[in-house]
Order: structure tokens, then C-alpha cells, then sequence
């Protein structure tokens, strides 16, 4: 999907497969930047590769022009194809720091974050060739741009990405979809980059990880409202909750998600942790 004439918005759909009888359908977004080169952000999971190349070859540009990609953080869904990419292309990899551990070596990822069928969304690791530290410019092209704004919460070294030509601002996963699973590294941080996003007025484009693009002025102050909404019903249940000893593991988990109505799988290790960060 054309942004700009040199910005694109690729949806990249993926299934994870909970286990043998479940299984969810989710989507990321990855953006193309068509310039003398091509710069990517984000990369989808392991299958994405050919959906990007084939996007690329449809715009009648060749894949060996990718120069770089950006990875937003280190999760399975935006990583996936980065080794396949740069195997194919020698582009190099560019993220934040603090997402080192988790981008060249997955091993460790996985056992710390342990997402369902890891390895079905990801299966190498990739090496970083350049940090990209907060306030960095980077010029990608005669007319773009990006500014990388660091944005933990969601992960330590979460970027989002300003693109000030076109007024762009891209958040991967920094704003929470109201009912979708509740999953950050540390929510004061998520609160802190959330209102940072809001304060800022000088987008008029808001991309994301995981919706369509947001055009209109009013319709990016209702998302960023319901994410933050969001955030606090999920601060007041879990501080609600979560209280004393657990005779379980994740009995308060489980409670939340289903004070809340939300889906049983969110009863999860990775859930929990996010849920453990609000009583800190
Ligand atoms: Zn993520």
C-alpha cells in the first residue's frame, strides 16, 4: 500500500499456532522507503521474505537495492526474515542497542519470552551492524529522513520512527490495541513513550505494527485514547489482583483475564510478566 509515492505499507499476515487444536491469526506491518535505495523497516516472520520481495519486484525495483533494514525490536513477528533478507541482499541491520541480545541470539530470546511456536516465527539469528541510539537522524534518500525517538515499554530498545518530510510517525507495537494481549516489558515506560506519542503534534500520518495507517486527526486521537484506556483498566485490575502469594503460577493471570473478559490464551507466561511490572 502506497503512503507517499516512496513510502510503502506492507501487511504481512502469519498464524501462531498455540498449540495442535489453536491456532490465532495476526498481521504486521512492515514499511518499504523506495529511494535510490531501499530501506526497510521491520521484516515480518520467517515467511515474510518472498512477500517482500515479490512487493518489491511488483514495483518494478530489484531486491539487491535493499540497502538496510530497521528492526523496531527484537520480537519473533518483526525480525523473522531480517537473516534471510541480509544472506540475499547483504543489506545491513540496524536497531537499538538494548535489543541486541534478543535479535543475535533468539536462543536467549525465546527462553526468556517464551512465545508459542517461537521458532515457527523465527529461526535464525542476525547480527547488527549499526545501533541506532535515541535522537539519531538518518538520511535515507534526496527527501527522507528518519528520526529515531527511543520508545521502551513494549520492549527496552523499542524505536519508533519519524519521518518529518512527510510528516510520518511510525510506532510499531508502542500503542496497545484496546483487548489485544497485554504484552510489555515494563508499563510505566509503555505509559511514558504513550504520552510522548500523544504530546506530539508534528504527524499527520500514524503508522503502526499492528492497524491500518491513521490519516485523520481525530481518528489517532481516539486510538491513542483506547490504547491508554486500555492500559488503565488493565493498571487498576491488576493492582486489584495481584496481592500476596499466588498458590499457583498464574492464578492471578488468569483472574485478571477473566475479570476482564478477555481470551483464556492470554493466561501466559509472557502475560503474567507483563502484569508483574505494574506492582513492582
Ligand atoms: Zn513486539
Amino acid at each position: 500500500m502506497k503512503i507517499t509515492e516512496k513510502i510503502h505499507l506492507l501487511r504481512l499476515d502469519f498464524k501462531i499456532n498455540l498449540n495442535s487444536q489453536k491456532q490465532i491469526e495476526r498481521f504486521v506491518n512492515s514499511i518499504i522507503i523506495f529511494g535510490e535505495k531501499i530501506t526497510l523497516i521491520d521484516t515480518g516472520t520467517k515467511d515474510s521474505a518472498h512477500h517482500i520481495f515479490s512487493y518489491i519486484k511488483e514495483n518494478s525495483r530489484d531486491i539487491s537495492d535493499i540497502e538496510a533494514v530497521i528492526l523496531s525490536h527484537s520480537h519473533p513477528d518483526h525480525i523473522g526474515s531480517a537473516a534471510e533478507i541480509k544472506k540475499v541482499t547483504e543489506c545491513r541491520i540496524l536497531a537499538h542497542e538494548s535489543e541486541k541480545n534478543w535479535i543475535e541470539n533468539i536462543e536467549a530470546q525465546v527462553k526468556e519470552r517464551p512465545v508459542p511456536a517461537f521458532f515457527e516465527l523465527v529461526d535464525k539469528s542476525v547480527k547488527i551492524d549499526k545501533f541506532l541510539e535515541h535522537g539519531l537522524q538518518v538520511k535515507v534518500d534526496e527527501d527522507v529522513s528518519l528520526k529515531i525517538i527511543h520508545s521502551p515499554g513494549h520492549s527496552k530498545g523499542s524505536i519508533n520512527i519519524f519521518l518529518p518530510e512527510d510528516k510520518i510517525l511510525f510506532t510499531a507495537d508502542s500503542i496497545p490495541i484496546k483487548n489485544d494481549i497485554p504484552n510489555y516489558d515494563d508499563f510505566n515506560d509503555l505509559m511514558d513513550s504513550l504520552h510522548r506519542i500523544k504530546s506530539t503534534q508534528d504527524y499527520s500520518i500514524l503508522l503502526t505494527s499492528w492497524s491500518p495507517p491513521l490519516t485523520d486527526r481525530k481518528e489517532i486521537e481516539i486510538f491513542l485514547d483506547e490504547g491508554e484506556s486500555y492500559l488503565k483498566v488493565l493498571d487498576k485490575t491488576v493492582k486489584s489482583i495481584y496481592i500476596g502469594e499466588e498458590s499457583e503460577a498464574l492464578e492471578f493471570c488468569r483472574k485478571v483475564i477473566l475479570k476482564l473478559g478477555l481470551p483464556d490464551f492470554y493466561v501466559n507466561p509472557i502475560v503474567d510478566k507483563a502484569f508483574k511490572g505494574h506492582i513492582k
